[in-house]
């Protein structure tokens, strides 16, 4: 029974081209790489998909760093943080990423995270009691939308980046806690949010800013630390959360805020209280990220990645005005996400599959990880893609305008 009603849904997502697929990467985290799918032998393919954006995930440095750690601190966590699991190495981070943030949120704290996905369900059941409300961006990332629903908290969500509605909402809202929650960089189309407008509403409404910076952290702002620099923002009303496995290259998260929010989330978030506590030797090597991401080497990378963006974007904006008829459309984003949105699901995966072809892998977004309709090609660029990289993907992607013309 169970088995044919999940066979008639995977049947159906079949037809609608909304079924996803794996691929397995055969070498590390790189531009070039070598992916198999099924049991056809290994490709080397270009990637505009990972979100390793300084190019750290195969760094020597943090390799290095990654087997120190675990030499030093051993493989292991062992337990999850209130039991036995919180090792020196995972103090250390904290106390880095707490200096990391100071700038943006004087006197803060930060606790660290197995994933980003984990740290938005604990910020947002620990804070989002019954005497709250949560505001949320209509195009916030499913972990903010899944610790919404999962909190006792009201949900009132506002059109994507309306900050009209979302005044007229604070403004009637009557309970004593009030959490605006948004992306800083929208994961599937690479604009920003309005965060200086956002924390003008929180002061005024006496609310809270929760910001997601998964995809500005190390990116972002001066020395990479993020969309809350990049504004040059202050104010103890700031709680951030960040990932640790995209340009940090390495894994996990943090969530930086005012201390007492930071006591109250070890007591109360259940998902960082009951899950084993990430293995130290990652929480070791995450502090020679942030040395990497805010030295030289850090701005040399963020410099390479802008060049990459003006590059793409240029090529990208002759294209889709060439072939109007393709009704292609390039997102309006400054970030190393560089959406093309193509519309119907069937039309994106004819698109990327026409890339593939040519050894380009860059993966369809379809529904309901973005709205209907807008089915999209996720470009994303590296700080270790090259010229050459990005020029064989706007020639590739000319390519296929041609055939699909
Ligand atoms: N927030 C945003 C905006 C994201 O894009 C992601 C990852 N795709 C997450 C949170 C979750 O982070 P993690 O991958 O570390 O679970």
């Amino acid at each position: 029974m169970l088995i044919d009603h999940l066979n008639r849904q995977l049947r159906e997502r079949e037809a609608q081209a909304l079924r996803r697929q794996r691929r397995i990467a055969e070498s590390p985290c790189a531009p070039h790489q070598r992916v198999s799918v099924g049991d056809a032998p290994a490709r080397e393919l270009l990637a505009f998909c990972s979100n390793d954006y300084l190019g750290l995930a195969n760094h020597p440095a943090l390799i290095e760093a990654l087997a120190e750690g675990a030499r030093r601190h051993g493989a292991g966590s062992g337990a999850s943080h209130l039991i036995s699991g919180h090792s020196r190495a995972h103090a250390a981070l904290e106390d880095d990423l707490a200096a990391w943030l100071a700038p943006s949120i004087p006197g803060a704290r930060a606790l660290s995270f197995c994933t980003g996905y984990m740290a938005n369900l604990a910020l947002l059941t620990a804070l989002g009691d019954a005497s709250a409300t949560i505001f949320a961006d209509k195009l916030n990332h499913a972990s903010l939308i899944d610790g919404a629903l999962l909190a006792k908290a009201a949900m009132q969500r506002y059109a994507h980046g309306n900050l009209a509605v979302l005044a007229r909402q604070l403004e009637r809202c009557t309970t004593p806690v009030k959490l605006i929650v948004t992306d800083a960089v929208f994961s599937m189309d690479g604009d920003l949010a309005d965060l200086p407008g956002l924390l003008a509403l929180a002061e005024r409404h006496d609310a809270w800013l929760i910001v997601d910076d998964a995809h500005g952290f190390g990116v972002l702002g001066p020395q990479g630390r993020g969309s809350l620099a990049h504004f040059g923002l202050r104010s103890e009303r700031l709680i951030v959360m960040g990932t640790l496995g995209k340009a940090a290259g390495l894994g996990g998260a943090f969530v930086a805020a005012h201390p007492t929010i930071i006591d109250w989330l070890v007591q109360a978030a259940r998902a960082y209280i009951y899950t084993t506590a990430a293995p130290p030797a990652v929480a070791h090597g995450l502090r020679e990220s942030l040395r990497l991401i805010g030295g030289e080497e850090g701005d040399r990378r963020r410099a390479n990645l802008q060049q990459r963006i003006a590059q793409l974007r240029s090529g990208l904006t002759a294209l889709t005005e060439a072939h109007p008829a393709l009704g292609w459309h390039l997102a309006d984003s400054a970030t190393a996400i560089q959406p093309l949105i193509v519309g119907d699901n069937a039309a994106a995966m004819a698109l990327a599959a026409a890339l593939d072809a040519q050894g380009l892998w860059v993966p369809a977004i379809r529904p309901p990880t973005v709205p209907v309709g807008t089915a999209r090609l996720r470009i994303t660029l590296s700080a270790t893609h090259s010229a050459d990289d990005v020029q064989r993907l706007v020639q590739g992607l000319a390519h296929a305008a041609k055939d699909l013309a």
